[in-house]
């Protein structure tokens, strides 16, 4: 056996006594309300597709009419012959959605996040993150030497506290928007007015938020009425495509686009995932239907989940049940499945230890029966959860470092 085999054999032996052993499930379907994984059809409740848009006829006939006229592959990163208009035009396009002077791609929300705060913070610098913050965030703050300061999940005054005792060269605020495993709000409000107060910068990730929220649907800051210094956000949840962007000045975008070192040593997004979030972009725009239909699905769930004794909410479409060890959410997510819903159970290094859950996702594409099918598939696996089930009360500690106020 090769040496490394014999690393990954004790490490997956580590991993299975944890019940944390990962595996991959392959569609033979688009994404959709309904899927179908081995000749299961099941109602899917865990995709991030929030508006259906990721086999939308429009979305994929612009992806198509791309490749007809790009091919498939870009060649190179962007800085080399890896830029086409297609990119260029998506840029433009996104800048007006979020108000901003221009927008620059990133290939994921993963690369933007990782790759972006390194470029702007480094040694003598201070970043303060919210505890429940995206692994993006989370890793990119480690990749920038900067000071780390986690302040508690949302907690603005304890935020005011560790604002008065770190300073730094230079100081940034960075939060989730919506938070990708609980589905709340950031009090982006009040962290804009704390930034001002001491002199820091908001940095926001709308990737939860970009498409659902907002009287456009440019996302929580565009609802609360305010402006973050840095707005970064997904094209791969509502805009059912791939890639990301910092939506910003075009002095920022001069500054990104020469040191973030996923942008500048990353093949680029092939033309036609710009084709498609385009088109995603411009259903979003034009049709206001879309979402008013992703928030009756909210609705409708979140009283379902009320219903049901579970704690809820209409922050945005994702809804967490916590069943605790991961065997108990491993076990539901079985059941669910037997009544015919997917929904996957999410285990560390995803979330804390003893806080494994299901976690709902809701989209404009699923039908009222499916989401009551749902819940009325959840309520016996719920009855004997009270007390644990709190997405918003749960223990309010980092994901990663288990230390409220780790300061690294
Ligand atoms: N930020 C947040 C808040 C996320 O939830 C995610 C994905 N789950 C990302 C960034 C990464 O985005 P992508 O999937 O496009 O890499």
């Amino acid at each position: 056996m090769l040496l490394i085999d014999a690393w990954a054999r004790e490490e997956v032996a580590a991993l299975d006594a944890q019940n944390l052993t990962r595996s991959l499930e392959p569609l033979a379907t688009p994404q959709g309300a309904v899927i179908s994984i081995a000749g299961e059809r099941l109602i899917n409740l865990s995709s991030n597709d929030y508006l259906g848009l990721a086999n939308d006829p429009a979305v994929c006939t612009a992806a198509a009419n791309a490749l007809e006229a790009h091919g498939f592959g870009s060649g190179s990163s962007r800085l080399v012959v890896g830029d086409s208009t297609l990119h260029q035009s998506l840029e433009a396009a996104l800048a007006t959605f979020k108000h901003t002077e221009t927008a620059l791609l990133f290939n994921s929300g993963y690369a933007a996040n990782a790759g972006i705060i390194p470029a702007l913070m480094g040694k003598g610098d201070v970043i303060f993150s919210d505890a429940w913050n995206h692994a993006s965030i989370v890793d990119g703050c480690r990749l920038s030497k900067a000071q780390i300061v986690t302040y508690p999940h949302a907690d603005v005054a304890a935020l005011e506290l560790l604002a008065a005792q770190f300073t730094g060269r230079r100081r940034l605020v960075v939060t989730d928007a919506v938070f990708s495993m609980d589905g709340d709000r950031a009090p982006v409000k009040a962290l804009r007015a704390l930034c001002d107060r001491h002199s820091m910068a908001l940095m926001v990730d709308e990737a939860h938020s970009a498409g659902v929220l907002g009287p456009t649907g440019a996302g929580l800051c565009e609802l609360e009425g305010v402006d973050a210094d840095l707005h970064m956000g997904t094209l791969s949840k509502a805009f059912g495509s791939i890639g990301a962007y910092v939506a910003c000045s075009s002095t920022l975008r001069t500054f990104l686009l020469s040191t973030v070192r996923p942008f500048i040593f990353s093949t680029a997004l092939p033309a036609a995932a710009c084709a498609a979030s385009l088109a995603a972009l411009n259903r979003i725009q034009t049709d206001a239907s879309l979402r008013a239909k992703l928030h009756e699905n909210i609705r409708f769930f979140s009283a379902g989940l009320k219903r049901l004794g579970l704690p809820s909410h209409e922050d945005s479409a994702v809804f967490s049940v916590v069943f605790g060890e991961a065997t108990r959410a491993l076990d539901a997510s079985t059941a669910m499945r037997r009544a015919g819903i997917l929904v996957k159970a999410i285990r560390p290094p995803t979330v804390p230890a003893g806080q494994c859950r299901l976690r709902f996702s809701v989209s404009a594409a699923h039908s009222t029966g499916q989401l009551q099918a749902a819940l009325e598939a959840l309520a016996p696996l719920v009855a004997g959860l009270k007390g644990i089930t709190s997405p918003h009360d749960a223990n309010r500690h980092s994901r990663e470092s288990g230390n409220p106020l780790s300061a690294k």
